[in-house]
């Protein structure tokens, strides 16, 4: 099933949704963007689900706006990586499950303008979504999972690597208001006490920053490559949290947003768990 029967089924089913009273509200995609990008549209007539689109540019990921709607009923159409950020928000007890209904997309993969695959999308192994409430299917999409991202770069104690991609950065702070990951209502870079940032941003607090950040999605981070995409200066600090996902996947055996039942691997105590990486702790082997 190509992109094009894909979206014909969208519409049928959300229109059907809608009708029938089982949600009130939808959030998919519809025209509207720079250069042909798709944006978040949310609507609740039936009739309005004519005007969903779904293509190679449905790239952004909905699933935060589920957030702000937790007491609604609401359908949504995800993409496997969004639906690993719904499975996330259920395991840290941020939505509840019985208000969503899950329009789950089998995704081919994301492009850019020039129709280069997006970051994320090009070490994507996951192109089923992992729960759902109806699937959307295109047969083209292998439905095996692949293992995570190996983390045999070891770029993370390159320091003149990380310094480079520090000089492009303006902290402007995108890549975390496009992280469906970074929901803190007050971020710890934009608390007061104490004041993490400075008049300018200089070097030291775009450290605190950005490795602040890769611990916060230690456990969490869904590979879905939106910190990337959207950073205007080409900043790519994303192989920091590619390689704390690895190990965890590594140490732990867990990888985010793929069972509602397993608890968020920081959040959950074994009498066994390793101790890498910790002085006096086990080896890494
Ligand atoms: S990261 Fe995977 S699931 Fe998400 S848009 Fe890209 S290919 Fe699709
Ligand atoms: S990495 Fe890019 S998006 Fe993130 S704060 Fe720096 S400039 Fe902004
Ligand atoms: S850190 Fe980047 S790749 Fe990971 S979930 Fe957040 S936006 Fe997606």
């Amino acid at each position: 099933m190509s992109f094009d029967v894909q979206r014909e089924k969208i519409k049928e089913i959300c229109k059907g949704l809608l009708e029938s009273g089982q949600v009130e509200t939808v959030i998919g995609y519809t025209e509207g963007g720079i250069e042909g990008m798709r944006i978040p549209y949310i609507f609740g007539k039936p009739e309005e689900a004519a005007a969903l689109e779904w293509d190679v540019r449905c790239a952004p990921n909905l699933c935060k706006y589920l957030l702000e709607m937790k007491n609604k009923k609401v359908g949504i159409v995800a993409k496997p990586c969004d639906v690993r950020g719904i499975v996330h928000y259920l395991v840290e007890s941020q939505l509840i499950r019985e208000n969503i209904y899950i329009i789950g997309m089998d995704c081919a993969g994301m492009e850019d303008v020039d129709g280069d695959k997006l970051p994320g999308c090009v070490e994507c192994n996951i192109k089923r979504p992992p729960i759902f409430d109806v699937r959307v299917e295109n047969r083209e999409v292998s439905d095996e999972v692949g293992p995570g991202k190996d983390a045999a770069e070891k770029l993370a104690g390159d320091l003149d690597k990380f310094k480079k991609e520090m000089d492009k950065c303006i902290l402007c702070f995108s890549c975390r208001q496009s992280c469906y990951g970074c929901y803190c209502k007050v971020c710890f870079m934009d608390r007061g006490v104490p004041n993490w940032q400075p008049a300018a941003p200089d070097a030291g607090a775009k450290m605190v920053y950005h490795l602040g950040r890769a611990m916060h999605l230690s456990g969490r981070c869904i590979e879905c490559g939106a910190c990337e995409r959207v950073c205007a200066s080409g900043v790519n600090v994303r192989y920091l949290i590619q390689e704390v996902t690895g190990f965890v996947e590594k140490i732990y055996d867990y990888r985010t947003g793929l069972d509602v039942d397993t608890s968020p691997v920081m959040a959950s105590y074994k009498f066994d768990d390793r101790e890498v990486g910790f002085v006096g702790g086990d080896a890494d082997e």
